[in-house]
């Protein structure tokens, strides 16, 4: 695809991942007919459900992605490829496509290296079993770092991991575990999407409280002509710690470093909340302040700014258990 000197009329994209998304919408940008399909629904990084159906609505109004889609057919049929499908009301559609675009994961390119003659035990795909922490293959001098490990395959990580196998393949046989930093992925899609610390599917049920933010009524968002996006926040109900947060929406990149240093350090939403915000940025709504005091009272909120000065800002506060949504005005 980078290769290519002009552009397609239409590109069919298999894998609503990453760069499935980022690809997909630049392409149907560009003018090219575009149509996404994924499977058991997955989208980007995102495990929170409501973050996720609020991104595929999102997207969809741009272009046509499934991200459960229902393929029933597929040919090469001279230079086009022909692909037959459920939509969403469950027609069958058969439409031709110019490319098809396979961005449904990539595998370590260790074909070639002769690992099987090392005597290093190899999982299916040929690559040496690991340890995760050390990146150390067996007992071997042997270590293995980056997309070739396949852990997380980002260039920041790349980036630690290759520097912790260098160390330990230099001070081997004293090995030391890799210090992560806090987890943080960005998806390049508009709006972007990220996730910062612990994502939705690994928190304990019943532990953690979610904060809500929308950006559709936000003013920066809304100056930008931007305000579509919608982020959870999770924080541990005991201590009120900041766990993670998943979302989509504008600025996201920057938000992500915010949240993702917090995270690193260990803060409570209460402690991230006494750091400055300026007005008027996309920053200023998050974390939504009510997580704070939700961490004790299991209450979820809907969006909250938690500026401070000499505004009125309108509130919306939700209590998850009385279903009851409150409107207001204040001066802070
Ligand atoms: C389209 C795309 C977009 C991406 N966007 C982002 C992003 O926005 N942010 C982000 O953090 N990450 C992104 N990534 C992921 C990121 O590029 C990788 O995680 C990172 O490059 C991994 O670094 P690496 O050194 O492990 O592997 P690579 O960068 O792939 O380097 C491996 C090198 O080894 C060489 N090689 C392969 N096999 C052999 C062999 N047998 N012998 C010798 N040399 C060999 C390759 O030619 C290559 O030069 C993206 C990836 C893709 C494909």
């Amino acid at each position: 695809m980078f290769a290519w000197e002009d552009l397609p009329a239409s590109v069919v994209v298999f894998g609503p991942g990453v760069i499935g998304l980022e690809l997909g919408q630049a392409l149907s940008r560009l003018g090219v007919r575009v149509r996404v399909f994924g499977v058991s629904g997955s989208l980007g990084p995102l495990t929170d459900p409501v973050i996720r159906a609020y991104a595929a609505s999102t997207f969809n109004d741009e272009f046509y992605l499934d991200p459960n889609a229902r393929v029933t057919e597929m040919e090469r049929d001279g230079d086009q490829v022909v692909v037959t499908y459920l939509d969403r009301e469950g027609r069958s559609v058969t439409e031709r496509f110019d490319y098809a675009l396979a961005a449904t994961g990539r595998e370590p390119n260790v074909r070639g290296l002769g690992l099987e003659n090392t005597g290093l035990a190899l999982d299916q795909r040929g690559v040496p079993l690991f340890d995760a922490q050390t990146l150390q293959c067996g007992n071997a001098p042997v270590f293995i770092a980056g997309d070739a490990n396949n852990i997380l395959p980002l260039l920041h990580e790349a980036a630690d991991e290759g520097k912790a196998a260098g160390e330990n393949a230099a001070s081997y046989p004293q090995v030391k575990p890799l210090a992560r930093r806090a987890p943080l992925a960005v998806v390049f899609s508009d709006p972007q999407i990220a996730m910062v610390g612990q994502c939705y599917a690994d928190l304990a049920e019943g532990h953690f409280v979610t904060g809500r933010v929308s950006f559709e009524d936000q003013g920066r968002s809304r100056v930008m002509l931007k305000n579509r996006g919608l982020m959870h926040v999770y924080a541990d109900k005991a201590t009120g710690c900041f766990l993670g947060a998943e979302w989509t929406g504008p600025r996201a990149e920057n938000i992500a470093h915010l949240l993702a240093w917090s995270y690193q350090q260990g803060l409570t939403i209460g402690q991230m909340l006494a750091m400055p915000f300026y007005h008027p940025v996309v920053m200023e709504w998050t974390p939504p302040s009510e997580t704070a005091s939700m961490c004790q009272s299991g209450k979820c909120v809907e969006a909250q700014p938690h500026r401070r000065g000499r505004h009125h800002e309108r509130y919306y506060s939700w209590d998850r258990s009385s279903q009851e949504r409150v409107t207001g005005a204040r001066r802070e």
